[in-house]
């Protein structure tokens, strides 16, 4: 049965070759080899669409299909008479498929083949106090994809790429003489496609990335927070197909300190002093973040105070600090000593009215 190449392409008898151009990109894009990996359907029908418009969009071959119905059966048949000598066949060698198929192949492969971005990581350290409060430096340990090295992330073998079909120029189809006559017939060294894909490469299986165990100094910055996050640009999974590469976060856990308290930029300990230390004044040595401190504490302080150390807080950037502040906690003295015991009851006598005068009514 010859085949209705205007039914193929879904134009009408009359149609202009512009019409004829625009129904074949338009199926051409859809039943493209290249679009429909391994559906043999899409295939055959791919390659029934270049047919007719191989035909269609030849002046002389449809003047010739729509006399005789069919080009292939024409030629086929082999000179059937003196009649078809003159015939004009010099057109069939000529036919321009290559502006139209590179045009497809190219979006094609690139819709395809577009380089994704590389997913982004995330990594969990736990870091003391201290680092914290002054920032540090922290060498990690991470499972991540790279660039493929051996195909530098194009994911093919060296000079392997997907290459136009060098033997039928990308159209899919060859065009044999036989003495005057020429006939079309798929394409043997691409099977139809026009196009010869590239070997995958060996080391990355054709993705352009591989794993690898990566080392990276992640310098966390001064005054981070007990569930702060760090984003590293860049270091995370490189893209399939050379993509950019995401980014890394690092979670970050802040260990609570034994007897430093954090509140925003400032840090607080709290001291126990005797009770006459506070009464009567005593400088006394405190730890801060930078080593042992002197602190005065003046007489008559009371339970609860909190002294500042200006500037001895987080750090933050720029150089500036919190301040850090002590906050006093008075240790009644030890009554289980008799002698303690009877300097108080003296001292009673001399402390004056209740300090509860006045206070609830
Ligand atoms: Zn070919
Ligand atoms: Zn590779």
């Amino acid at each position: 049965m010859a085949k209705d190449y205007y039914d193929i392409l879904g134009v009408s008898r009359d149609a202009t070759q512009e019409d004829i151009k625009k129904a074949y990109r338009k199926l051409a894009r859809k039943y493209h080899p290249d679009l429909n990996p391994g559906d043999k359907e899409a295939e055959e029908k791919f390659k029934e669409i270049q047919e007719a418009y191989e035909v269609l969009s030849d002046k002389a071959k449809r003047e010739q299909y729509d006399k005789f119905g069919s080009v292939g059966e024409f030629t086929s048949q082999g000179p059937a008479g003196g009649g078809f000598e003159g015939f004009d066949f010099s057109d069939f060698g000529n036919f321009s498929f290559g502006d139209i198929f590179s045009e497809i192949f190219s979006g094609g492969r690139t819709r395809r083949e577009e380089a994704q971005r590389g997913e982004d990581l995330t990594y969990s350290i736990t870091i003391p106090f201290e680092d914290a409060a002054k920032g540090t430096v922290v060498t990690i340990r991470i499972k991540r994809m790279e660039r493929c090295p051996r195909c530098n992330g194009k994911g093919y073998e060296a000079g392997s790429k997907p290459t136009v079909c060098p033997n039928c120029g990308g159209t899919g189809r060859i065009y044999l003489q036989r003495g005057y006559l020429k006939f079309s017939s798929v394409c043997p060294v691409c099977h139809g496609t026009g196009y010869l894909p590239g070997k995958s490469c060996k080391q990355c299986g054709g993705e352009g990335r591989i794993k690898i165990e990566d080392t990276i100094k992640v310098r966390i910055p001064p005054g981070v927070r007990n569930g702060g996050r760090l984003r590293i640009g860049g270091k995370g999974n490189v893209g399939i197909k050379g993509g950019p590469p995401g980014d890394l976060y690092i979670m970050i856990s802040v260990l609570p300190h034994p007897y430093f308290r954090r509140e925003g930029d400032d840090v607080y300990i709290t001291v126990p002093v005797k009770y006459s230390e506070a009464a009567l004044g005593a400088t006394i040595e405190v730890p801060t973040l930078d080593g042992k401190a002197k602190v005065k504490i003046p007489p008559g302080t009371n339970s609860g105070k909190k002294l500042r150390l200006r500037g001895k807080g987080i750090f933050k950037s720029g150089g500036r600090r919190g301040n850090m502040y002590v906050e006093i906690k008075i240790v009644p003295p030890d009554v289980r000593d008799i002698k303690v015991r009877e300097l108080l009851r003296e001292l009673s006598k001399y402390e004056g009215g209740s300090p509860r005068d006045g206070l609830f009514k």
